[in-house]
C-alpha cells in the first residue's frame, strides 16, 4: 500500500487551520519569519513551498531573502531582531548557508521557543529528555506517517540508515520514545543489507538513488523513504528502488509526496505550537 504524503498533509493543514482561526480570536496571528541566504535554487524552492502552505492555513509569513555575501553578524543581527519581535512566532534559517556561515552558531542564535526547526542545542537537549513543545518536522512527518496509516510502531524493529542531526538522529530518539527497537546505520556499517533486512520499519535518510533494493527489504515491511535526489532523466527521486521495492513491502512512501510534504505540515504545526506557548507566556 501506498502511503499518500500529500493527503495526510493535507488533512494536518486543514486541523490547524481551526487552530489558527482560534489564535486569531484571541489576538494572535501566527507569523513565521523564513530567512534565506545566497541562491540557492532547491532552497529558494524550499521557501516557495513553506510560504504557499502559510498562506493556506493563515500563517504569516514574511521572508528574508539576503545576498549570498551577507556576513555572519549582520545574519545575527536579524535574528536577534526577530527574536524581539512579537509577531514572529517561529523563525526558519534555510540551510545549506554559505561556507562563511557557521550553521551551529546561526541555530543557536534563535531563540529556543522561537526554533521551529528544532536545531538548536537547547531543544535537541529537551529532546533526548522528552520535554519538548517543538519537535524536529521531518522525523515528526514520518512518525504522524505511521500512525495515521496504523502502523504499529511499538515493539518493531525499526532500522534507519543515515545519521544526520536533521533526521536520522532525532528520529531514533522519537521512533525509541515510541518503543520501537532501533538500529541507525550510516556510510560505516558493514554488512548494511542484513540490518535492513531485520527492519519491520526501514527508515532511508541517505541522499543517493537505489540504495534501498528490493532484496534488503522484508516481506511486508513498512519502507519509509526520505531522500530527495535526482535519477538520469533529471526527475525527483528518493533512496528507494521504489519499483523493486514495492511489491515487497507491506507499505511504501513514494518520492514525491510521501515525507516531503508531511515535513512541511509538521513546520506549520510548530509554529501554531511556538504561537499558542507565546500566548501563555509572552516573551515580551
Ligand atoms: P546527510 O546529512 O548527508 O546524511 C546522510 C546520511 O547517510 C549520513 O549519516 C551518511 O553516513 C549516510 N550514508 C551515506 N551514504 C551511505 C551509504 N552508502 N550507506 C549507508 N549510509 C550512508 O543528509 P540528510 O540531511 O539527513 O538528508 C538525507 C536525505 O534526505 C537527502 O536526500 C535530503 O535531501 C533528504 N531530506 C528530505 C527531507 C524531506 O522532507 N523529505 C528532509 C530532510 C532531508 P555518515 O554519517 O557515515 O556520513
Amino acid at each position: 500500500m501506498i502511503i499518500d504524503g500529500k493527503k495526510v498533509s493535507d488533512k494536518i493543514k486543514s486541523e490547524l487551520k481551526n487552530k489558527v482561526y482560534k489564535l486569531k480570536e484571541g489576538g494572535i496571528v501566527p507569523g513565521l519569519a523564513v530567512i534565506l541566504v545566497g541562491n540557492n535554487p532547491a532552497s529558494k524552492i524550499y521557501v516557495k513551498n513553506k510560504q504557499k502552505a502559510c498562506e493556506e492555513i493563515g500563517i504569516q509569513s514574511r521572508q528574508y531573502l539576503l545576498d549570498e555575501k551577507t556576513s555572519q553578524k549582520d545574519l545575527l543581527e536579524l535574528i536577534e531582531h526577530l527574536n524581539k519581535s512579537t509577531q514572529t512566532h517561529g523563525i526558519l534559517v534555510q540551510l545549506p548557508l554559505p561556507s562563511h556561515i557557521d550553521e551551529f552558531t546561526v541555530a543557536q542564535a534563535i531563540n529556543a521557543e522561537k526554533d521551529v526547526d528544532c536545531f538548536n542545542a537547547s531543544n535537541v537537549g529537551k529532546l533526548i529528555l522528552d520535554k519538548s513543545n517543538l519537535l524536529p518536522c521531518t522525523p515528526a512527518g514520518i512518525i504522524e506517517l505511521l500512525k495515521r496509516y496504523h502502523i504499529q510502531i511499538q515493539g518493531k524493529n525499526c532500522t534507519i540508515v543515515g545519521r544526520s542531526n536533521i533526521v536520522g538522529k532525532p528520529l531514533a530518539l522519537m521512533m525509541l520514545k515510541e518503543n520501537s527497537t532501533v538500529t541507525i546505520c550510516h556510510s560505516k556499517t558493514l554488512e548494511l543489507e542484513n540490518f535492513c533486512r531485520q527492519a519491520d520499519i526501514l527508515i532511508s535518510a541517505v541522499g543517493k538513488q537505489k540504495t534501498i533494493k528490493a532484496d534488503m527489504v522484508k516481506p511486508k515491511a513498512t519502507v519509509i523513504d526520505v531522500g530527495i535526489n535526482r535519477n538520469s532523466e533529471g526527475k525527483i527521486c528518493g533512496d528507494v528502488d521504489f519499483s523493486g521495492v514495492f511489491p515487497k513491502a507491506g507499505f511504501i512512501t513514494p518520492v514525491p509526496g510521501g515525507v516531503g510534504p508531511m515535513t512541511i505540515a509538521m513546520l506549520m504545526k510548530n509554529v501554531i505550537c511556538a504561537a499558542e506557548l507565546h500566548l501563555s507566556s509572552p516573551l515580551d
